[in-house]
C-alpha cells in the first residue's frame, strides 16, 4: 500500500529529535572532547537531574530498563528460592529479571479499567516464600500504590517498581522510585524519556541499594579502591553520549508528556463507545506511554484501520503465563489478562501527533466499530 498525506504513523520520534537536534551536536561534542565516554560528569549530572525529577534521592544510570529491574533484585538479595510476584500483563522483561536472578515469577491477574496489577491481586498470591513484588507502571499510569504498599509492608515484601513506562507519572503526587525499594527506569529510544540507543536506571531514595547496584554494574567494584572487588558483578553501565542526550531532553519532558496528555484528552473525547479506553485513576497523573482501548474483533479493527493509513500495535498480544517461555510455570487461568489480551489495541501516541490525526483515528474507529 502506497502512503498519503492523510497518514497517521503508529508511532514516529522525527519531529521530536527536530526540536533539539542543534543542542545535540553541541553536547556531543562537548563528551568527544570531554574523553567522557562511559559514566562521567554528564551522567553523574543526568543522574542527580532525573533523581530530583523523580523525587527521589538517588539514580544510578545503568545500560537498559531490564538490567535496571534485575540489578534492584541483586541488590535486595533476591534469589534462587525466592518467589516474586509479577502481573501476567507486562513486557516479557518484567519476568525476564526475576528469572534472570534465579527467583521464581508468580504472575498475578490484572484490574479490568486500568489493566494494571492490584493490592488484593498481590494479596491473594502472597506465600511464604514470596520475597518481592514487581509493580508495573503500564502504559504511563502508576498502579494504585497508596492500596499496594500497606499489603507489602505488613508481609515483609519488597516493592519494585517496574517504570519503564512511567517517567513523570504520578500517584497522588508522588513519583515512581519514592514508594517502594527501588524503581527500574528505561530508556529505549521509544520510551517517554529515550536516548540514542539503550538506556536505562534506578532511582531509589535507599542509600545502600544504590550502592549495591552501583557497584554491581561496574564489576562488583568498590566505590573506594578501583582494583577490589567485593561481589562478582557485571557490566551494565550508562554511556556518556546518552547521558548528554538525556540530559537535553528531560528539560522537555514535562512538556513532551504534556502533549501526550493533550493528544489522550482529544482520544477521550472523540473515541466511539466500541472503543474503549483504558480507565485513568482520579488519583494518577498519567504520561500516556500508550493509548491502549479494548475492542471487539481487534483483527477486523486493526486491518480496517490498516486500509486507512492508520497505524496501530498491541501491548501485549499474549499475557507472560501464556508465553512460551513460562510453559514450565503451569498451567492456570488469569481470566481478566486473557480476555483483555484478546480485545487490546494500541493506537498511535506520540508527543507530535496533533489534534487533527487523533480525531481523524477517532473518526475511522467511528466508522469500523460504530
Ligand atoms: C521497555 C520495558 C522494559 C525493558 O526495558 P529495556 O530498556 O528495553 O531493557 C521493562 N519493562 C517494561 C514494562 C518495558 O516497557
Amino acid at each position: 500500500m502506497t502512503s498519503s498525506p492523510q497518514d497517521v504513523p503508529f508511532f514516529e520520534l522525527a519531529m521530536l529529535h527536530e526540536e533539539i537536534l542543534d543542542d545535540l551536536d553541541v553536547a556531543w561534542k562537548s563528551i568527544t572532547r570531554a574523553n567522557a565516554f562511559i559514566g562521567g560528569e554528564i551522567v553523574e549530572t543526568f543522574e542527580q537531574r532525573f533523581a530530583d525529577y523523580q523525587g527521589a534521592a538517588h539514580c544510578v544510570g545503568v545500560a537498559n530498563g531490564t538490567d535496571a529491574l534485575e540489578m534492584i533484585l541483586a541488590g535486595l538479595d533476591v534469589g534462587p528460592g525466592d518467589d516474586v510476584i509479577v502481573p501476567t500483563n507486562t513486557f516479557l522483561a518484567t519476568a525476564e529479571a526475576v528469572v534472570n536472578v534465579g527467583a521464581r515469577p508468580i504472575f498475578v491477574d490484572i484490574d479490568p479499567d486500568t489493566l494494571l496489577i492490584t493490592a488484593d491481586a498481590i494479596q491473594a498470591a502472597i506465600t511464604p516464600t514470596t520475597a518481592a513484588v514487581m509493580v508495573v507502571h503500564l502504559y504511563g499510569q502508576m498502579a494504585a500504590m497508596d492500596e499496594i504498599m500497606p499489603v507489602c509492608d505488613a508481609a515483609g515484601i519488597a516493592v519494585v517498581e517496574d517504570a519503564a513506562q512511567a517517567h513523570g507519572a504520578e500517584w497522588k503526587g508522588q513519583r515512581a522510585g519514592t514508594f517502594g525499594a527501588a524503581a527500574g527506569f528505561s530508556f529505549y529510544p521509544g520510551k517517554n524519556l529515550g536516548a540514542f540507543g539503550d538506556g536505562g536506571a534506578v532511582v531509589t531514595n535507599d542509600a545502600e541499594l544504590a550502592a549495591r547496584v552501583r557497584s554491581i554494574a561496574n564489576h562488583g567494584r568498590s566505590t573506594t579502591d578501583h582494583y577490589l572487588h567485593h561481589v562478582v558483578g557485571r557490566n551494565s553501565r550508562l554511556d556518556g553520549l546518552q547521558g548528554a542526550v538525556l540530559n537535553r531532553k528531560l528539560d522537555e519532558l514535562d512538556r513532551w508528556n504534556g502533549m501526550r496528555r493533550a493528544n489522550h484528552a482529544t482520544y477521550v473525547a472523540n473515541l466511539p463507545a466500541g472503543a474503549q479506553p483504558v480507565a485513568v485513576r482520579d488519583d494518577a497523573v498519567a504520561v500516556h506511554h500508550l493509548e491502549v482501548v479494548q475492542v471487539d474483533d481487534r483483527v477486523a479493527v486493526r486491518d480496517a484501520l490498516a486500509a486507512a493509513g492508520i497505524g496501530s500495535s498491541i501491548h501485549y498480544p499474549v499475557a507472560c503465563h501464556n508465553q512460551p517461555a513460562f510453559a514450565g510455570s503451569g498451567s492456570f487461568s488469569l481470566p481478566i489478562a486473557e480476555t483483555s489480551t484478546e480485545r487490546i489495541i494500541s493506537l498511535p501516541m506520540f508527543p507530535h501527533l496533533n489534534t487533527a490525526q487523533v480525531e481523524r483515528v477517532c473518526a475511522e474507529l467511528t466508522k469500523i466499530v460504530g
